[in-house]
């Protein structure tokens, strides 16, 4: 199957005279993490990307154990230890009354994983890959917008908008929510949660108040959320504020607008309000995800980051899955490469789809269900309220199927938390706080 315009007779010149063994198309976290852990098997490794520099836009990242482990696995640890920040607890708290919910002691998370909750400003993360690859000898290509994809006897080739065209053994698209790649596989659309995000990364002096930036802070409210953390040492303060637009809901073009941005956020805590100035006002990033797919390779073509499973980001596992795709493919390629340095790439292509889609539908899933619980209003928040507040801090019961190992069979898998249900908390007798419907 082939994706528009890649007919033999529009190739005219390639993007390199060098043949590679892999062409990953987008430069983003996950195309560089990919093309980082190809090359360090020895493959030759070629990323394509659409804009002028290599670069990420946005503000801060979290990075739990099951990304940290490999990071320290690629030998890039230290180096993410020293632009990040490792902070001591994320506390989840009420945004309408500020009140604690529940929180993770990172400290200790990190002792139960072996390795730590990290968060990190994306483009840090995302130069320390680019780093890590050019190092590595992976040939990177900016200015180079992949339109089409197509198999061939002996691998895959790309077209380019321009006419130039690429080929190689194996094309890993790894080009973002609107992949085009994803067409081969599925005739599907982004999904609109109707929600929309702000972001702030801004010098710690801005913040205009205290902020603990030994904490990842969420507070959770009725079709709102708010979260701020630390970045670079603690010099800057990140944050992210997210809503219901009631205008996505009213079937609006134009929503997710700073009008509503105020508005969502009227009827919180003052430490809440106290960040809302601070976002960024000329740029918001509307949500979508995608639902689930079960077959991410066609023939010598395979998806990889949000191209395959674009999640809401209540999980914080949307970029740090794209580094556990490049991981798993890359262990799988290592265990079919012959001595004269053929890879059995059936095998390995095969051997990543048994176990990668299975874990991304579990987060992307869980994400949509754990976005609904904080955005609650009602006597389902009281009810959300009183289970969290009953959970033991060092209970790891929630976790272990997402921040242990990545796994690299279905056998290695480890089973899901089984979840509570809401109204098994008594709420009757608890007054309703103001603020709430
Ligand atoms: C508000 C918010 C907060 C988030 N927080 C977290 C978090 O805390 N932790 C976490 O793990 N994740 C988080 N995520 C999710 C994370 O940002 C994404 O899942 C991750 O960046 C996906 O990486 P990717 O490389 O797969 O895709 P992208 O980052 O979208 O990269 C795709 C790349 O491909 C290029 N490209 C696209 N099309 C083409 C083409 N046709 N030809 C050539 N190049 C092309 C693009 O220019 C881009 O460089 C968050 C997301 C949002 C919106």
């Amino acid at each position: 199957m082939s994706v528009h315009g890649t007919e033999e007779s529009n190739v005219t010149t390639p993007t390199s005279a060098n043949p590679v063994d892999v062409l990953i198309v987008g430069g983003g976290i996950g195309g560089l993490s990919a093309a980082f852990a190809l090359a360090r098997e020895g493959l030759r490794v070629r990323v394509l990307e659409q804009a002028r520099e290599f670069g990420e836009v946005g503000a801060g990242l979290q990075i739990a154990p099951n990304c940290t482990r490999i990071l320290h696995d690629y030998g890039l640890l230290e180096e993410a230890k020293g632009l990040g920040v490792l902070p001591k607890s994320m506390v989840m708290r009420d945004a309408v009354d500020g009140s604690e919910l529940t929180r993770l002691d990172l400290g200790d998370l990190e002792r139960e994983y072996g390795f730590p909750y990290m968060v990190i400003h994306r483009s840090d993360l995302h130069g320390i890959f680019l780093r890590a690859c050019r190092r590595a000898g992976v040939d990177l290509v900016t200015d180079a917008h992949v339109t089409g994809y197509e198999n061939t006897p002996s691998g895959a080739r790309v077209l380019l908008e321009d006419g130039r065209a690429d080929r190689a053994r194996v094309v890993i698209a790894a080009d973002g929510l609107h992949s085009v790649a994803r067409r081969l596989l599925v005739e599907d659309e982004p999904v609109s949660s109707a929600y929309v995000a702000y972001r702030a990364a801004v010098p710690i002096e801005q913040a205009g108040r205290d902020v603990d930036l030994s904490e990842v802070s969420v507070h959770v409210g009725p079709r709102c959320h708010f979260v701020h953390y630390g970045l670079r040492g603690g010099e800057m303060l990140n944050q992210v504020a997210v809503f219901q637009s009631p205008k996505a809901l009213a079937g609006e073009e134009d929503w997710g607008t700073p009008d509503e941005l105020d508005a969502a956020f009227t009827a919180t805590c003052p430490d809440v309000r106290a960040g809302i100035p601070l976002m960024w006002r000329d740029r918001w990033w509307r949500m979508f995800d995608r639902d689930p797919i079960t077959t991410w390779v066609d023939g010598n073509i395979a998806l990889l980051g949000d191209a395959a499973h674009p999640p809401l980001q209540y999980m914080a596992q949307g970029a740090v899955m794209a580094i556990e795709d490049g991981w798993v493919l890359a262990g799988h390629v290592a265990a079919r490469r012959a001595e004269d340095g053929s890879v059995d790439w059936r095998g390995a292509l095969a051997a990543y789809e048994a176990v990668r889609p299975e874990h991304c539908r579990r987060v992307v899933e869980t994400a949509r269900a754990w976005g609904e619980l904080w955005h609650l209003d009602g006597v389902a928040r009281l009810q959300r309220n009183a289970l969290l507040r009953a959970r033991d801090t060092y209970d790891y019961s929630f976790t272990a199927w997402i921040y242990g190992p990545t796994a690299l069979t279905p056998e290695e898998e480890p089973p899901m938390f089984t979840p509570i249900p809401l109204d098994s908390a008594d709420v009757s007798g608890v007054p309703e706080p103001a603020g709430t419907r």
